[in-house]
């Protein structure tokens, strides 16, 4: 039986998880049919409700086109729903496993069961796909979710609350709205797992809080994703996908290209393509309707004293495409901006950007451009622009990034099958295909023994069955190249 729908926000999370997880217990784990059910639901409720969501979008964001919303959050999320509704009967299939030589007669496998409730985290940036994407992903894997998303879109997590308070009772799927403190609250919860999206920062003390309660954890955090420019390679595509990348939402895009690293021969063709690119995307200039602006004055002081910092110490400011037609006309917005020659002391070389600045370094080659990408924190993506397939590999092979994008920005987190995640600083583990779903699941190995059981050969006491058995065990291995253990 389920709880009635309810309003959440003043229920105490501690007591909806245990709701949640006597739920789960309770009732058998969710079917291959009912999972899909439920996806359904999701499904329905999110295209019920597309014109809402990118009202509430733009009006937490200050402005936000509705198209933007429609192709980075909408799309992504019925392309994730859609992807797991199709793949879950094979996801959920018991997957047999080699049985070594002494256990012929046994049989192995590995099952996929749900963890319980899982806890999402959401930041403000993507606010709906960041929270649709993982709760889809939890509810395919038969698992009950409870959601904090961010208190900088207040407007969208109320709606989220109301979509989901509409479509699924709160013993199944439960909103917990708050800032700060009930973020600190939520992430000291024992779930069962805990998938935290946000900064590196927080990510730090969410990761912290679950290991009291040992709950295993995926952080999606962020961090400076260089893109690579070959040689020479700065045509209309490349400039076209790095404006892409660094401009779209603001450039408030957790795997936006951070900064450029260009040809020392190129830079000054690339900071005229740049801006007759982003004067070509955005005709009417950051008023225009196309663009997005900063989510809040802290967001935006921090990204203009990034600029600032810079610009003191010595680097040269550039703004790109169409100035503004008339400053204050909307709040927050703030011109594509280049900054070329910033020295790594400098801090917009430092934080995370998450704004339409460019920092734009110069390279001789590519030994050095490796050399300067290890020598930092590991990036969440790492973007090339080449045909060059010999420098393009060396990159790959000796860099290493949560994910990589070669002659496109950004569109490897829309790849369904691809895991995305990243990999220290930058994040750990990874959701999307087959690893979301595994991620929120796990995996119980199962041996049944057989009729033929050798292994009770090897058992004190010991005597001419047991040399034989090893001889068989020893003999037979070797022949195999292993040893079963
Ligand atoms: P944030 O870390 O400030 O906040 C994320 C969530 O954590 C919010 O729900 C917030 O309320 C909560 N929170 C804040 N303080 C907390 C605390 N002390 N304890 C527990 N929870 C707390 O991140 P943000 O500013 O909302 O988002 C921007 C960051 O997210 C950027 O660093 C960006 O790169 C990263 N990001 C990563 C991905 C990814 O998929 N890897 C996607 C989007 C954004």
């Amino acid at each position: 039986m389920s709880i009635p729908t309810e309003p959440i926000p003043n229920i105490d999370a501690a007591e909806l998880l245990g709701r949640q997880r006597s739920a789960f217990l309770r009732e058998e784990p969710p079917n291959l049919a009912q999972r899909k059910a439920r996806l359904a639901r999701l499904r329905a409720v999110v295209l019920a409700n597309r014109e809402q969501v990118k009202e509430a979008i733009s009006a937490d964001f200050g402005h936000r086109s509705h198209h933007e919303t429609d192709i980075m959050e909408l799309v992504g999320v019925i392309q994730s729903i859609d992807y797991l509704t199709r793949n879950l009967g094979r996801f959920m299939k018991p997957e047999r496993r080699h049985v070594g030589v002494l256990y012929r007669s046994g049989r192995a496998w590995v099952e996929y069961q749900p963890k319980g409730v899982v806890g999402v985290m959401a930041p403000w940036n993507y606010p709906f796909s960041l929270t649709f994407i993982p709760l889809a992903t939890a509810l395919a894997a038969g698992n009950r979710v409870m959601l904090k998303p961010s208190e900088l879109t207040p407007r969208t997590s109320e709606l989220i609350r109301r979509m989901l308070a509409e479509t699924f009772p709160a013993d199944e799927v439960a909103i917990v709205l708050g800032g700060r403190e009930v973020g600190a609250a939520f992430s000291s919860l024992p779930f069962d797992h805990l998938l935290f999206t946000g900064s590196t920062q927080v990510g730090r003390k969410v990761m912290k809080a679950a290991s009291d309660n040992l709950v295993p954890v995926t952080l999606e955090l962020g961090g400076k994703s260089p893109v690579i420019v070959a040689r020479g390679h700065l045509d209309e595509r490349t400039m076209s996908s790095i404006v892409f990348g660094k401009l779209s939402n603001g450039g408030q895009t957790c795997v936006a290209p951070d900064y450029a690293l260009i040809h020392e021969g190129d830079l000054e063709a690339f900071l005229t393509r740049f801006d007759a690119t982003v004067a070509r995307t955005y005709p009417e200039g950051p008023t225009g309707a196309d663009y997005t602006s900063i989510v809040s004055d802290t967001h935006y002081d921090r990204l203009v004293g990034l600029v600032e910092d810079a610009r003191r110490r010595g680097a040269r400011v550039v703004e790109a495409g169409v100035a503004p037609e008339s400053a204050g006309h909307r709040p927050r917005t703030l011109a594509p901006t280049l900054v070329i020659g910033a020295g790594d002391e400098s801090a917009i070389m430092q934080e995370e950007i998450f704004g339409p600045i460019l920092p734009v370094r110069t390279y001789r080659n590519m030994e050095e451009v490796i050399d300067y990408v290890n020598a930092r924190p590991r990036p969440l993506a790492l973007y090339y622009f080449g045909n060059e397939d010999n420098e393009c590999e060396m990159l790959l092979t000796r860099t290493t990034s949560g994910n990589a994008g070669v002659n496109n920005t950004l569109m490897h987190v829309a790849q369904d099958d691809l895991p995305f995640g990243g990999i220290g600083p930058s994040g750990m583990g990874a959701y999307h295909g087959v690893e979301g779903f595994r991620a929120m699941s796990h995996a119980k190995g199962v041996f049944v023994q057989g009729r033929w059981n050798l292994p009770r050969l090897l058992r004190a006491p010991f005597g001419r069955l047991v040399d034989l058995a090893l001889t068989v065990a020893l003999g037979a291995s070797r022949k195999s190249g292993h040893v079963d253990q």
